[in-house]
Parts: C-alpha cells; structure tokens; sequence
C-alpha cells in the first residue's frame, strides 16, 4: 500500500463502510454459550487496517476491547510451531473440518487426532504443547508477552471473568479434552491444558491492536515496524494457509469465497484478516451468523476486500 492516494482511498473505504454497519439492523446474534460474551451488545463495529509500510487506519469502534477467543489460536499455533515444529503435524491435522467448531465426532472416527488446529479440540492440543511440562501459568504468560510483544503494547490482558466463565459452562470443551486423553494426544492432565485454552482464548484485544498483532503474517513472517523476523516466509505463508481453508469453522469455504483472504474468526464477534505483502485488518462486531462468525465482520470484510481489490485470487 504505497502512495496518499491509495491511503486516501482505504481510509475512505473504512469510514464508508463504519457508517452503512451503523445503519444495519440484521446484526446476527450474541454468543451466549459462554455467559460472559452474553453481556456484550450487539451494535458495536470497530474496523482497523495497519499497512505493511507502518500505517495504522481505523473507523468505527476500533479502540474498543473485546474477547479475541479463537482468533487467539492463530498465534498458539505459531508458537506451537515455534517450539516443537514440524513434528505438531503428527498430532493435529491441517484439513476443514466442515463441521462445528465444538463437534466431537470427527474425534472418534480419526483416532483422538483432531482435523486442524483452529477448531477446538486442535487449539486444545496446542495448549498442551505450550504447557510443555511448565505450570499453565508460565504458559499463560508466554502466550500473553507474545501477544505484547506482537503489537508493541504491554496494556493488554486477560479478562479473568471471561475466562472463569468458560470454565464454569465448558463441559464440551472438558469432553474434548479427555476423549484426547484417552488416545494418549494429551500430555498433561486435561484441566491443565484447559486452563491455558480458556485463558488464552480470553484474552482482551481493540481492533487497531489485533491489526498490529497481525503484522507478521502479512509481511513474510517479519513484524514490519521493527524489522524482527517472528518466523520464517515459509511458515507465514503456511499459517495463513491454514487460516484461509479453516479460519471460519465450517463457514471457511465461504468466507474464502466471498471475501478471498486467510482470515480467523472468534466467537467474540472479531475477525483477523491478512493480505500477504499488502495489510493485516481487524474487523468486530459481536452479533454472529449461522456459522458462529461475526455477521456484520464478514460483510464489512467482503466489502472492504472487494472496494481495495484485496481478495488473494485477485489478478
Ligand atoms: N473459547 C471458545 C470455545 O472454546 C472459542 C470458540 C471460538 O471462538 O471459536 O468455545
């Protein structure tokens, strides 16, 4: 993204589509599955974009926290690459599940290994890897400084209640974890993986910080404001992969269909999109589709993708 015109034009592109989500009154439906996001209401919308040349543009309620849930997997999965590397593929799969994010049956026909590592029982996996040996709150905190460290700012937190919330209500989750336990695809006790999967999916983020956490992936692996590389081209282009063919639970193929770039959705009502070698974006708006993923998001996302030319099919 280079030059004023084209800045003009996406700043242009993001308060156009701020005000027609104003307007919008099918505005999907709150999770309430996890009492705590019940609370939120339904009419916020937040958009932020952060260029690969170090810009950061937003409209609407992009300062505004809200509960990344499985967005949250996109970076325990980076750094589950990070410390065991290729050899995570022997316990989670990297194929659409094509079924509910919270689904238990595939489990049982694949032998504890679940589809991929965006649908729950994958991300719980991964949470397991993070705990490697460690107490869950060492890996609670590695995963949160990673998070800071990503987006430069240290402000960010776990929202504790969110997190006990989940607890208190997460008897699929709990099923999911012990079923893998059961097949030996846990290596700490399930409770323990759990509670760093709760946590982390707890965490507390603004549109304009989830853009910036998204940096790496947009940009070959390497955080473009400092030049550090997080992780190689190799795997970011491998992330997003994954983000583009399972990002949206079973809703991934349309998403990429309609909008055409490696997203990952959360319960929360966010959404983190990438364009490899242009921008990353944040989108939130809680009410969410059928699918579980932000209504208002992925109209504003499609929007946005098709007004820029952003879609990764584009010529
Ligand atoms: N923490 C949520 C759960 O496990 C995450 C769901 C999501 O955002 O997909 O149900």
């Amino acid at each position: 993204m280079t030059g004023t015109a084209a800045v003009g034009e996406l700043e242009q592109a993001l308060d156009d589509i701020a005000c027609e989500m104003a307007t919008r009154t099918d505005r999907g439906n709150v999770a309430t599955y996890i009492p705590q996001l019940g609370r939120i209401n339904a009419g916020a919308f937040g958009i932020a974009v952060a260029t690969h040349d170090g810009q950061v543009l937003t409209a609407g309620d992009a300062e505004l926290t809200f509960s990344i849930q499985s967005i949250s997997k996109v970076f325990t999965l980076t750094l589950a690459l990070g410390s065991i590397g290729d050899q995570l593929w022997r316990r989670v799969g990297r194929e659409p599940s094509g079924n509910p994010f919270n689904s238990i049956i595939q489990l049982e026909h694949e032998n504890g290994i679940p589809r991929n590592p965006f649908i729950n029982a994958g991300a719980i996996v991964l949470a397991d890897v993070l705990l490697g040996g460690h107490e869950p709150r060492e890996a609670i905190g590695e995963i949160l400084r990673f998070v800071q460290f990503l987006t430069d700012d240290d402000t960010i937190t776990i929202d504790a209640a969110v997190a006990a919330s989940e607890r208190a209500t997460g008897f699929r989750n709990f099923a999911l974890a012990n079923y893998m336990k059961s097949f030996g695809n846990l290596h700490h006790a399930p409770e323990h993986s759990l509670g760093v999967y709760f946590h982390h999916c707890a965490i507390a983020m603004n549109c304009r910080q989830l853009a910036l956490a998204g940096r790496f992936l947009a940009n070959g692996g390497t955080n473009p404001a400092t030049g550090f590389s997080v992780i190689s081209a190799e795997r970011a282009r491998r992330i997003a992969a994954l983000m583009l063919t399972c990002g949206h639970y079973d809703g991934s193929g349309d998403f990429a269909f309609r909008v055409g770039i490696p997203g990952k959705s959360g319960v929360g009502g966010g959404i983190l999109g990438v364009v490899p070698g242009i921008a990353s974006m944040a989108v939130w708006s809680p009410g969410l589709n059928e699918n579980g993923n932000s209504k208002l998001g992925s109209i504003a996302l499609e929007m946005l993708a098709k007004r820029m030319n952003w879609s990764i099919f584009a010529p």
